[in-house]
């Protein structure tokens, strides 16, 4: 079969925008990788694409804007465009699709984790360029797939959708109940990316320890062995694999329910990173209950304590929402109580804001925008004293530094981050340059460094 070209006399070319969360992330990296095993190419600019898919992203009003925004950019410049994630399939108020109503001419719209729907739409638009019997066919769920993340450090997505329905969250209604991934493919993944070179691997869901609740941990296969679909067996299968390559495996969206009490000696054995990304939240019961957060009756205090005897090293890090209807002074005052005791070493913290079609928004007692405002910034004051505090304490100390960032070999210095730090969210450890004229720092390398000083939310070093 001859190979299609396209008006322009080229090989067809897909522009890609990928937007929202490392979720979002992984969807696009699925796409990406099935367009390039079918010899499509891709363009930098909309104007030098045949097509343009739009991966959006729906989570808060701000995003929605941004994903409608990139959509009409892309319909002005090229003309041609799909859209796929969240945004995709949300309804507008009349109850029609969103993304049809704001634009009506796109050529197709789905939601996320739809990598068969969107690459239909791709062929309807843009014909496949090879002969299909001689396609590479990538391995399902992207196997050594495309990585839209720098090579040294990749996300691994252990299942979609969601059990909760927090009030504040439209995530369920736009991806459906949590289903997760067979632990035998979780693992074919990681282990391709291990030996393809990544140095870190970030375990993502929107709930991480709920991995297999769906299918009641079921017993799955991984190399001919037994292993059961749950959070535990996996993260020790991760560490094991992860070891032989001197690997990070850092988990994130963990609940703090009792069964993450059994990852703690894992992390003090250094299996897998003394990092946790625990979404609180909030502290006050009466909150959690309004929020219906999963885990709201655990005693969190009390937990984040244990966790602390049993793994001295750990790092907490967590979400906060400040002004939640309702709130009052003193819920509020039990926050930053909460904060100052729990120490939490990694903070983030929204001013609470309506989404479109939340259950919060028919809670009683919407506070006005300035005091949710002044709630941040407060609560923001605690977190960041806390977190520096714990910053100075590294000084000193020698912390091993996944290279990020090294221009000329690192001979000018780099940027890498420590297991405190998850990338993109957390601080970085910035890397001086070596003093030994032979030491050079390579990206995607680890290498030993001396905490000299803290800087805000990073730590400057010195490598050796
Ligand atoms: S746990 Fe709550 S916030 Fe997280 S995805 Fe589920 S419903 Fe949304």
């Amino acid at each position: 079969m001859s190979e299609v070209i396209t008006k322009n006399n080229h090989p067809p070319k897909v522009g890609f925008v990928s937007l929202g969360c490392a979720k979002a992330l992984t969807d696009s990296e699925l796409i990406l990788t099935q367009l390039s095993a079918e010899g499509y190419q891709t363009s930098k600019t909309f104007q030098g694409a045949d097509l343009v898919i739009v991966n959006t992203c729906g989570f808060i009003d701000d995003a929605i804007k941004e994903s409608l925004d990139t959509i009409g950019e892309a319909l002005a410049e090229n003309g041609k465009v799909i859209v796929t994630g969240c945004l995709g399939a949300k309804a507008a108020e009349d109850g029609g699709n969103l993304v049809r109503k704001m634009h009506p001419s796109v050529l197709a719209v789905t939601g996320p984790q739809a990598t068969q729907e969107v690459m239909d739409a791709v062929h309807a638009h843009l014909p496949k360029p090879h002969d299909p019997f001689l396609d590479l066919v990538p391995n399902a769920f992207g196997v050594a797939g495309i990585k839209l993340t720098p090579r040294h450090y990749a996300y691994i997505k252990i299942s979609e959708g969601c059990n909760h329905r927090c009030t504040f969250c439209i995530i369920p209604s736009m991806r459906g109940d949590l289903v997760s991934r067979p632990i035998g493919d979780v693992l074919n993944e990681a282990r391709a990316l291990f030996e393809g070179g990544v140095k870190e691997v970030l375990v993502i869901s929107q709930d991480t320890s709920a991995y297999g609740v769906d299918v009641k941990y079921r017993t799955g296969f991984w190399d001919g062995k037994p292993i059961k679909t749950r959070m535990l067996e996996l993260v020790q299968a991760l560490g094991d694999m992860a070891a032989p390559y001197g690997a990070w495996v850092r988990l994130h969206y963990v609940y703090p329910y009792p069964s993450v009490d059994e990852v703690m000696p894992l992390m003090a054995s250094g299996k897998v990173l003394p990092y946790l990304d625990v979404p609180f939240q909030h502290s006050h019961p009466d909150v959690l209950k309004r929020m219906k957060r999963p885990a709201s009756g655990e005693k969190n205090l009390e937990r984040i304590q244990r966790w602390r005897e049993a793994c001295p090293e750990i790092v907490v890090r967590s979400t906060f929402i400040a002004g939640f209807p309702g709130e009052t002074e003193e819920e509020f005052t039990h926050l930053l109580d909460f904060m100052q005791e729990a120490k939490i070493d990694r903070v983030g913290c929204f001013a609470y804001s309506p989404v479109q079609g939340a259950a919060a928004n028919d809670i009683p007692g919407m506070l006005p925008l300035e005091l949710r405002e002044e709630r941040r910034a407060r609560f923001m004051a605690v977190a960041e004293a806390v977190s520096t505090a714990k910053l100075q304490q590294r000084v000193g100390a020698t912390m091993q530094v996944l290279v990020d960032a090294a221009p000329a070999l690192g001979k000018k210095g780099g940027v890498g981050r420590s297991y405190a730090d998850a990338p993109e969210i957390d601080g970085v450890v910035r890397l001086l340059p070596p003093e030994k004229i032979s030491k050079t720092l390579r990206v995607g390398e680890f290498t030993k460094a001396r905490i000299v000083s803290a800087q805000g939310h990073d730590l400057v070093a010195q490598p050796f």
